[in-house]
């Protein structure tokens, strides 16, 4: 059985530097543009923003330096993080790119590959997507069908992902194939590849989601040549690699942080309308989110320590995304006010905004019923 102990996490007096210069460099950009984001969930896509991040060398910052990189540790990289998270910078273009691609390009890609990407990515030039989702496999994606076969001069591409974020305005998609039919283990026979998305044959339809934005995309792949260069790790490894590329997406503070906003609004709302039960609600939530942080900061020391996170890492996403679920139900009940995009005051535009993305929190990045799937099995449960 499993051992589900979280680590104290480490302390780092290089983060705590950093967590000083990030602040200022936040305190600057908010002078000029705080209002413009103050209601938005996760800041937004800025393509200049990431590039002025970059030039301050916090994106990539665990890349080695000679790709670019801070050759930081994972805790610096967490400081940086939670401080952009708190302050709601719009980091979307380069997020996916940092956090995931870039790591899994360091850990499986070729030379050639890391040279060429991970010193764009490092300098907040380069926007990737996640090609993994397919319209019938999800949850379940050792069923994906979109098929790589090997042809004279590459791999032939034809298939179709969904829910594809970012893939309108990516550089790059790091797409899930199958290379050979399933065997008995249907983990077998699937591959990664780096998809340059100006490829001919590779059509974006946008998805327009509940609140109204265009985030996410149907991609079609219709004959899609990439060279064979373009296969990432071993033909065949694809399973093992999607796997620890999801420990990065579900472990980091982006899945408790993302609507912060609320709590801060609710907090400056209750200055204004005395309500007791309101205080008691909004303590539990500060409480619930200090709990979360510290078990977020402990899988951050346990990939630093280069420990398998799977399970703790599930914990911490599935805890996280339910906490945010929570935070505009209780905001709703506390204070009385109508949620509403359009409205003057920033918090009846805030919980508007949140009341419409809170439910895809619990599926993205793998669904809350699967990542219990996964603890109950760490645990010996099932
Ligand atoms: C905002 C958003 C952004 C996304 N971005 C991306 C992206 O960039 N790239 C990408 O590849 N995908 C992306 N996704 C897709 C997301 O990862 C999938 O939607 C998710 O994995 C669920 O897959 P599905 O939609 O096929 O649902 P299904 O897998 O069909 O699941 C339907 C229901 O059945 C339950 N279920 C399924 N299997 C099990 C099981 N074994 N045990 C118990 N219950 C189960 C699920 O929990 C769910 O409630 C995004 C989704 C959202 C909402």
């Amino acid at each position: 059985m499993n051992n589900v102990s979280f680590p104290r996490p480490r302390q780092s007096d290089v983060g705590e530097k950093l967590r000083v210069e990030v602040r200022e460099f936040l305190n600057d950009w908010r002078g000029a543009r705080h209002d413009q984001h103050a209601a938005t969930i996760f800041g937004g896509f800025d393509p200049q923003f990431s590039e002025a991040l970059g030039a301050r060398g916090w994106i990539g910052m665990g890349f080695p330096k000679r790709y670019g990189g801070g050759g930081y540790g994972l805790v610096e990289r967490y400081v940086v993080l939670e401080e952009l998270l708190g302050a709601r910078a719009p980091i979307t273009a380069h997020a996916v790119a940092d956090r995931q691609s870039g790591p899994l390009l360091l850990r499986y890609g070729s030379e050639r590959q890391r040279e060429e990407i991970l010193p764009r990515i490092a300098a907040g030039k380069c926007t990737f997507s996640i090609g993994m989702s397919e319209p019938d496999s999800g949850s379940d994606l050792a069923s994906v069908r979109t098929r790589a076969t090997k042809v004279d001069g590459g791999w032939l591409v034809n298939g179709a992902k969904i829910w594809t974020t970012n893939a309108h305005r990516s550089h790059y998609m790091i797409l899930l194939c199958r290379t050979s039919p399933a065997s008995q283990t249907r983990h077998e026979g699937l591959s990664q590849f780096l998809v340059d998305m100006k490829k001919s044959g590779i059509v974006c339809r946008p998805i327009v989601n509940i609140a109204g934005d265009q985030d996410f995309n149907e991609v079609h792949f219709q004959d899609v040549l990439l060279p064979a260069d373009a296969l990432i790790g071993a033909e065949g490894d694809g399973w093992r690699q999607v796997t620890s590329e999801l420990a990065f997406e579900r472990s980091g503070p982006e899945r408790f942080l993302s609507h912060l906003g609320v709590l801060e609004e609710l907090a400056t709302a209750l200055k204004r309308q005395r309500s007791p039960e309101g205080v008691k609600a909004l303590g539990r939530l500060v409480a619930h989110l200090a709990t979360l942080r510290r078990m977020s900061r402990s899988v951050a020391t346990l990939i630093a320590d280069e420990q398998d996170p799977a399970l703790h890492a599930a914990l911490v996403k599935d805890l996280g995304t339910v906490f945010e679920q929570e935070i505009p139900e209780v905001a709703r009940l506390v204070l009385r006010t109508e949620p509403d995009p359009t409205a003057s005051d920033s918090y009846s535009v805030a919980l508007a905004h949140v009341i419409l993305n809170a439910p895809s929190s619990t599926i993205r990045g793998g669904t809350k019923e699967v990542l219990r799937g996964i603890v109950a099995k760490s645990l010996g449960l099932r």
